[in-house]
């Protein structure tokens, strides 16, 4: 639970994060991880119930990515925590800083979208698109559910517009077997000194699989 608790804080996690996700108290967590110098992120907790209906469409496609990724290896049977901990590496490995989705937000999206820690129903599903195929974030049940279109195809058509968006960004490719096989040694791995990211061009968007 420690070795859990300090990839989190590592990866930007708030004590009440951490709380949620190991199960260890909150005086107990700050002692542990936070006695020195670095103070974990204070305020408001993210609540993304409100925040995705305001959010852009980069960072509502990144939101996708990261849940999609996160329901993926829980299909594959991996505990809810270390779930999320992979697919926010996996998130952060694939994007310069800073980056757009705080582990916090990450947190409370996966949350609601199972129904698990701090939610006691999901709120959030993920779609497919029938046009491109793409799996996306959409709100469960609310008004507006289905009237959005899928993220990846506007930046598709945004992209037909302005080409200069595309230069600025690139999708990542959703995990896969093969990558969750590789992920223990990408642990503990950081950008490159200039921030930048591998540029392998990623499918636009994803293929289905
Ligand atoms: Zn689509």
């Amino acid at each position: 639970m420690l070795a859990l608790a300090r990839d989190c804080a590592s990866l930007g996690a708030r004590i009440r994060t951490i709380h949620h996700l190991t199960g260890l108290r909150p005086q107990e967590l700050l002692h542990l991880l936070f006695s020195g110098q670095v103070l974990p992120p204070r305020g408001r907790a993210p609540d993304s119930r409100e925040w995705y209906h305001g959010a852009n469409l980069l960072h509502r496609i990144e939101a996708s990515v990261i849940v999609a990724n996160f329901r993926r290896l829980r299909q594959l049977g991996c505990p809810a925590a270390e779930a999320l901990v992979e697919a926010y590496r996996y998130y952060q490995s694939m994007h310069r800083q800073p980056l757009r989705i705080s582990f916090d937000r990450a947190f409370d999206l996966a949350a609601h979208t199972e129904g698990l820690w701090i939610a006691k129903a999901a709120s959030f599903q993920l779609a497919s698109c029938p046009r491109c195929g793409s799996e996306f974030l959409d709100t469960l049940g609310g008004m507006d559910t289905a009237s959005r279109s899928c993220p990846f195809c506007q930046l598709l058509d945004r992209y037909d517009r302005d080409p200069r968006l595309i230069t600025s960004y690139v999708v990542p490719p959703p995990i896969s077997a093969d990558i969750i096989v590789h992920l223990a040694p990408i642990r503990g791995a950081s950008p490159s000194p200039d921030g930048e990211i591998p540029v392998t061009p990623a499918p636009l968007p994803p293929a289905k699989p």
